[in-house]
């Protein structure tokens, strides 16, 4: 179990997998494991709420839900530094990058998982985090020059509400006189 390269971590987003060692790229870091399902069997524990399933193929299906399948702990991103391959029936994930200990184990689940399980705009990886906070600071720096816009323009026109009604005090003064 030490000879891992990693250990379950908590992540972001529940648990993650994290290098405990520098990982080379190419090397293989893990088996996502557990039994093979066939298309049916495969759809209805889907239906069932199994969000573990490695779908090989058509015909085969991975159901990695067990938690002696650690490789299940491995977290989705769009800009990742593994990914999975299979070797016929058998899935793997290896590093596409060198990986540093400390760096968090991730590799992209694909469109469909993204689009359907995750949701696009709740993909909690580095990369879409950093596009949301980059749009969210776009938006606050837009949101700011038209606060000072209209600030202008309140100005402007408390000036100028001003003037009149320092006429209108004069006038005052003057009937009190
Ligand atoms: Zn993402």
């Amino acid at each position: 179990m030490s000879r891992r390269p990693f250990r379950v971590g908590r992540s972001r987003t529940g648990l993650g997998l994290f290098a405990t060692k520098p990982i080379r790229k190419n090397s293989r870091i893990v088996e996502y494991k557990g039994p093979l399902l066939t298309g049916k069997a495969a759809e209805k524990a889907e239906n069932g709420g199994n969000r573990y399933l490695y779908e090989i193929n058509k015909r085969w299906t991975i159901d990695g839900a067990a938690r002696s399948n650690v490789a299940r702990y491995g977290n989705h991103s769009c800009n990742p530094n593994a990914d999975s391959y299979n070797v016929k029936k058998r899935v793997f994930i290896r590093a596409i990058k060198n990986i540093k200990p400390g760096d968090e184990i991730v590799y992209d689940y694909g469109i469909d998982y993204l689009k359907n399980v995750i949701g696009k705009s709740n993909c909690q990886c580095s990369r879409c985090r950093k596009r949301r906070a980059k749009r969210a600071a776009e938006n606050r720096a837009k949101r700011k020059r038209k606060e000072a816009r209209l600030a202008r323009a309140k100005v402007s026109s408390r000036t100028s509400a001003k003037k009149s009604s320092k006429k209108g005090a004069k006038k005052a003064t003057k009937r009190k006189a």
